[in-house]
C-alpha cells in the first residue's frame, strides 16, 4: 500500500516533535555515591534505603 498523500514538511515535523529521546535520570547512591536509578537498589552496594540492602553477588555466574 502507497499513502495517497504526500506528507508535508509541517505534518512531518509536527509528528516528529514528540519523538526526542530524554536521558536516563540517575541519582548518586547515598551509600557508595555510584550513579543508579531511583527507586532502584544500587547496582553497586545494593543500597536501597537505610535497614535494606538488596545484596548482590550470591548468584554469580
Ligand atoms: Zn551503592
Amino acid at each position: 500500500m502507497l499513502p495517497v498523500k504526500r506528507t508535508s514538511r509541517s505534518r512531518r515535523n509536527n509528528r516528529r516533535s514528540h519523538h526526542a529521546l530524554t536521558a536516563k535520570r540517575t541519582v548518586a547512591c547515598p551509600n557508595c555515591g555510584t550513579p543508579k536509578l531511583p527507586h532502584t537498589a544500587c547496582n553497586n552496594c545494593g543500597y536501597v534505603r537505610p535497614g535494606l540492602f538488596l545484596k548482590q553477588g550470591d548468584e554469580e555466574e
